[in-house]
């Protein structure tokens, strides 16, 4: 890194939420150096499926969810370039009474917060994306207009171009060593260059966020999980803006990609990626990924899709989502260490959360409040708790497991 060893706020990691949260502060004007161990934005974010959904339980998710797909839709216009977003709505099945009243809690949610949403019958889902079958034993289908997807791998890469421009320095291959503390508050970061002073860190290392902060000394309840997705050749009659299909009991998705259908799913025993355990240096692309949770899933849902068991797989890939024990993602000031930030725990909706979740976290670290106000995703609401490694790992494994259904 050229230039000064100082800096108003250190930003570990160009994923989404690092990415967005350097530019937001880079915008308001402040002092942000942005460091990745990597290429920037080269890690899990550019391998998600890109999918939006505002439909959330949680009014504060549900605002934030809201405010970050629409600047994903506005993202060219305020950031110079397309992340492709394609307003195509979203469609949400459920199967059984309890995913029946999820869905209709979602759906009263958006309502709530003034978002469309509404019911349609099994044939107008059908008519809106002709390769979904919902079959007789459908309880409800949801329709979001709104939602939409986008190209994954332009998101970070687009925030960490755009705060580049208003002045953030970039240091790729830039590894953030020990946290440098004195009196209960952070002081600088070690790297390879030596050390940067600073009074803020934001710690918004994916998968290695928990590593990141241990070597603070504190403890993060947060467990990476490897999860997949594939993406089959061109199928006749699939279109960009047929809308998303969730599946909410098996927990499934379905998208429109390159003429062809995306597909992804949350099994039931993820492979808990133990991050703590790589060697330095290691990078997702040589995460072991494994297309037969894929087809097992594809197995289940067959009847709904029937197109997905026969089409041939064009492209399979995959990353390490950080879970938490409530599924909701970590945002905020880190007890016990002033100035400390964490921005992670994405619960694979990171991605397209990150517009609103880092605009949010620099209001609050330039201006001590943001609205809304991110206390419920604060750290602080596990209250110490998961001090035993296997009971958070099983916390956050439930969490995945069939999220749809959480
Ligand atoms: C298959 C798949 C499908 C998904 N689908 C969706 C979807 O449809 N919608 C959605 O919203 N989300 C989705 N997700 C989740 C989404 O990818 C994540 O929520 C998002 O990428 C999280 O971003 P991040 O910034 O936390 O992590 P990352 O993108 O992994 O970024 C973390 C960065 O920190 C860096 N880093 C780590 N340690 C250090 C260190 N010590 N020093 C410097 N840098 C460091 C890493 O190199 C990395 O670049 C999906 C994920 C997968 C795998």
């Amino acid at each position: 890194m050229a230039g000064s060893r100082t800096a108003g706020v250190v930003v570990i990691g160009s994923g989404a939420f690092g990415a967005s949260t350097a530019y937001h502060l880079a915008r308001r004007g402040a002092d942000v150096v942005l460091l990745d161990q990597h290429a920037l934005a080269s890690q899990t974010s550019p391998r998600a499926a890109g999918l939006t959904s505002k439909a959330d339980t949680l009014p504060v998710m549900a605002r934030l969810r809201d405010e970050a797909c629409e600047a994903l839709a506005h993202f060219e216009s305020e950031m110079g370039r397309s992340v492709g977003f394609h307003r195509s709505g979203s469609l949400k099945a459920a199967y059984t009474e309890a995913g029946e009243a999820r869905l209709h809690q979602g759906l009263d949610t958006a309502h709530a917060l003034s978002i469309d949403a509404e019911l349609v019958s099994p044939a107008q889902a059908e008519r809106l994306a002709p390769h979904f079958k919902p079959g007789a034993a459908v309880r409800a289908i949801g329709h979001v207009p709104s939602d939409g997807w986008l190209d994954p791998a332009k998101v970070a890469a687009g925030f960490v171009a755009r705060a580049g421009e208003l002045g953030a320095r970039l240091s790729p291959f830039t590894p953030a060593g020990e946290l440098l503390q004195s009196e209960g508050r952070v002081t600088g970061v070690m790297t390879k260059d030596g050390e940067i002073s600073t009074r803020v860190v934001v710690d918004a290392a994916g998968a290695w966020t928990a590593r990141v902060a241990a070597a603070a000394g504190i403890a993060l309840p947060l467990v990476p999980v490897r999860h997949q997705l594939f993406v089959t050749e061109p199928i006749a009659g699939v279109e960009p803006l047929q809308p998303i299909v969730r599946l909410l009991e098996a927990s499934v998705y379905v998208r429109y990609e390159q003429g062809g259908l995306l597909f992804g799913g949350y099994e039931d025993h993820p492979l808990v990626v133990d991050a703590a355990a790589w060697p330095p240096g290691f990078d997702i692309a040589r995460l072991e990924l494994d297309l037969g949770v894929l087809r097992a899933l594809v197995d289940e849902v067959g009847e709904h899709f029937p197109v997905l068991r026969t089409a041939r797989v064009a492209l399979h890939r995959g990353g390490a989502p950080t879970m938490t024990p409530d599924g909701r993602p970590v945002l905020g000031r880190v007890p016990g260490l002033e100035g400390f930030y964490v921005a992670s725990g994405c619960c694979v909706g990171g991605l397209s959360l990150s517009p609103a979740a880092g605009r949010a976290l620099a209001d609050l670290i330039l201006d001590g409040k943001s609205d809304p106000d991110l206390t419920p995703l604060s750290v602080e609401r596990f209250a110490g708790a998961w001090a035993s490694p296997a009971a958070l790992e099983a916390a956050c494994v439930a969490q995945y497991a069939r999220k749809y259904t959480h």
